[in-house]
């Protein structure tokens, strides 16, 4: 058992510029809205706390961080989960342009400002990334993408910190092995620090015209109104989920304050005052019914993260 009053204590001693949380509510930090506490949050402002943070908590507590960015991918329960989260997303801003056409980007930085620093030295590229409401960090380690562009089309290099830890603090090079909504890091536990994106010189004019129309095809066709984490399952091989999920006539479908869209039935949505449990079980209803009707079975794209025995039951 971690006693959290300790490493809260040692933390607050041992990198005393640290911004540190204690029985945070991870409703504050979901785009979803929902989730009970967490014992300790850490949000670091630099790799070097970082490195700090991961010292104490790893080799002096015997305790593996939960990494989290933007919490756009995450539903957490209405309990909570016993984890020390690291949130990359208040800090770790770095953002600079290296030899004309590489970008450095700490795992902090928003996948929007990214884009808008992509477009203002003209590189074009990153236009697919500017309504992705993630972080760096969340990006590379989903692969995350949209209207045919994702992060392994312009990664080139990702430096991470790997668990188990070495004394000192060692950053390493990984190639994050990218494939559909996947890296090497969903196998490993390491924590992504910053990432290098080589683009091509684009036109400006073009490159922004690209990304307003963009945008204005996912205020067209998705909920943004309402808290959510965007498609709730990936996409099965060979179809769409939200077709199928739309096919099984479940817009509208509720479960407490949880709703399947009206507007896309690709995405589960808080109506206002959904709990985790609600978003759950609506999970469950759809995925049942959609196997029963189309044989397809429906894999969440969503994390979970919640006590032991929590979560889904498939
Ligand atoms: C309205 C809406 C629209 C969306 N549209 C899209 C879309 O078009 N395309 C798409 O791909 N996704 C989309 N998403 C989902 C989400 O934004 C992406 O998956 C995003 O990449 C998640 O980033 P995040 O920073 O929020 O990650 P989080 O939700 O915080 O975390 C997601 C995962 O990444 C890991 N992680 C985060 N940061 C780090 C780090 N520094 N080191 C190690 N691991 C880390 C976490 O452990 C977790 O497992 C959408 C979500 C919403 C709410």
């Amino acid at each position: 058992m971690t006693n959290w009053n300790a490493l809260y204590d040692r933390l607050r001693t041992k990198v005393p510029s640290l911004e540190l949380r204690r029985d945070e509510p991870m409703s504050r930090h979901t785009s979803f809205q929902v989730g009970g506490p967490v014992p300790v949050m850490a949000l670091p402002k630099d790799e070097e706390e970082v490195q700090q943070t991961l010292a104490v908590a790893v080799l002096e507590f015997g305790v593996r961080p939960f990494f989290m960015g933007r919490g756009t991918d995450l539903l957490v329960s209405d309990q909570g989960a016993d984890l020390l989260v690291l949130k990359a997303y208040s800090g770790l801003g770095r953002l600079e342009l290296e030899e004309g056409r590489t970008i450095v980007a700490g795992s902090g930085v928003s996948m929007a400002r990214l884009a808008g620093f992509a477009l203002e030295h003209g590189l074009t590229g990153l236009e697919f990334a500017q309504g992705i409401p993630g972080s760096v960090g969340g990006g590379v380690y989903m692969n995350a993408g949209a209207y045919g562009g994702e992060m392994s089309q312009v990664v080139t290099r990702v430096s991470a910190v790997g668990l188990p830890l070495e004394e000192p603090v060692q950053e390493q090079c990984v190639d994050p092995q990218f494939s559909y909504r996947h890296s090497i890091f969903q196998e490993q536990d390491s924590f992504i620090l910053r990432a290098y994106f080589t683009l091509d010189p684009g036109d400006p004019a073009e490159i922004e015209a690209k990304m307003e129309d963009l945008a204005a095809r996912r205020r067209a066709k998705q909920p943004l109104e309402h808290p959510s984490a965007g498609s709730t399952f990936k996409r099965p091989a060979g179809h769409f989920a939200a077709a199928l999920i739309d096919g099984c006539g479940l817009k509208g479908l509720r479960v407490g304050g949880a709703q399947v869209s009206e507007k896309h039935a690709g995405f589960l949505i808080n109506t206002g005052g959904a709990t985790c449990k609600d978003i759950v079980e609506l999970m469950e209803q759809v995925r049942e019914r959609v196997f029963k009707e189309t044989g397809v079975a429906l894999e969440p794209e969503v994390r979970y993260l919640g006590k032991e025995g929590e979560g889904w039951n498939f």
